[in-house]
């Protein structure tokens, strides 16, 4: 593969585009969707799946390395099936995110797929918190989604938002990990939808807890660009993770941007700045579409602005794509 064409203002090369292919969702994680009213994109504004499949050619020849698949939960879109299969023939290095409510039953396509990793969110295994936090009493069937996948051979991790309320499911989801030879990763809470408040639980904290029992062994980043720290737990032997954006920000090594499920291009999580594809990907624009972005990483700041969350009151997580 040709090294990226983009580079930003501060080096930093474009490899790794995340995909939000809609914003809906059948969850309100507390920490995801806002408390305010808001509405949906409607239907004909989402990017069509042959938009995205054309995108998708491009992006090997433009030094593209990875492509994610997000969402809002992006197994609760129409014929999302059929698309990811064609999406990882024509571009193999790809992921998906999703909450799991889907996964058991979409399990055999996505092996057929090839899907190069599938990352769970999974923020308790405590039933009744479960349904506290996502609005919806589904813990088993995410459950049951992950057994499936890894019955199948599907490479997956698991994802918990760290929150002051399940600080007491850390060891849970940790030897829930351990048992299946899955990475765990604790995500700080970013201000974006809501504001995470006394709810927000520090990478220290959670380390602070583990240490209480276990021992934690910094590894190496897995790939230079991944925002997750990673360390060993030498008494189980599991790799346990942290993306810590607010106490151990990662925009230094940060090679992403994201295209929300309506088509805009964004180049930092933190800022609304967006340049809109939707016209050059339906006249299949190849020349204007790789303008839009390196326009877009053009804007792309040093560093995030999540310092509090009354900047961020624009789209939310599921929105964008998180
Ligand atoms: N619905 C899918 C899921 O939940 O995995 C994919 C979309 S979701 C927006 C992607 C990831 O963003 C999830 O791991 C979720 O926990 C995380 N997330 C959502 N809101 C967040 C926030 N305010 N701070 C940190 N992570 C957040
Ligand atoms: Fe839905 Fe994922 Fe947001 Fe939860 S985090 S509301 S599952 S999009």
């Amino acid at each position: 593969m040709p090294p990226s064409r983009f580079v930003d203002p501060f080096g930093r090369f474009l490899d790794y585009v995340r995909i939000s292919i809609t914003d809906r969702c059948p969850f309100r994680c507390r920490y995801c969707y806002p408390h305010e009213p808001f509405s949906f994109i409607p239907h004909e504004r989402i990017l069509r799946y042959e938009d995205i499949l054309y995108l998708l050619s491009l992006f090997p020849s433009w030094g593209i390395r990875k492509v994610r698949i997000t969402g809002g939960e992006p197994l609760v879109r129409k014929g999302v099936l059929p698309f990811l299969v064609k999406a990882a023939a024509l571009f193999p290095s790809l992921y998906m995110t999703t909450n799991g409510y889907f996964l058991k039953e979409s399990a055999p396509t996505l092996k057929e797929a090839s899907l190069k990793g599938v990352n769970v969110s999974l923020d308790t295994l405590d039933g009744t918190s479960f349904c506290k936090l996502t609005g919806v009493d589904g813990l088993e069937r995410v459950l049951s989604g992950i057994d499936t996948s890894l019955s199948l051979g599907i490479p997956l991790k698991i994802n918990a938002v760290a929150m002051r309320e399940t600080l007491d499911q850390i060891f849970p989801l940790l030897s829930f990990a351990a048992a299946r030879g899955v990475t765990l990763r604790f995500i700080e809470q970013m201000p974006i939808s809501s504001d995470p408040g006394e709810s927000f639980l520090s990478q220290e904290e959670v380390q602070e807890r583990i240490r209480t029992r276990f021992s934690l062994e910094p590894l190496p980043l897995e790939d230079s660009a991944s925002p997750a720290s990673l360390f060993r737990i030498p008494e189980t032997g599991q790799t346990v993770g942290f993306i810590s954006a607010l106490s151990h920000p990662f925009c230094h090594r940060c090679s992403k941007v994201r295209i929300t499920s309506d088509g805009k291009i964004r180049s930092c999580l933190s800022s609304e700045n967006e340049l809109s594809l939707l016209e050059a990907l339906r006249e299949r624009d190849p020349a204007s579409l790789e303008k839009i972005f390196n326009d877009s990483l053009k804007q792309k700041g040093l560093k995030h602005c999540f310092q509090s969350f009354h900047h961020h009151r624009g789209r939310t997580m599921g929105q964008v794509g998180g």
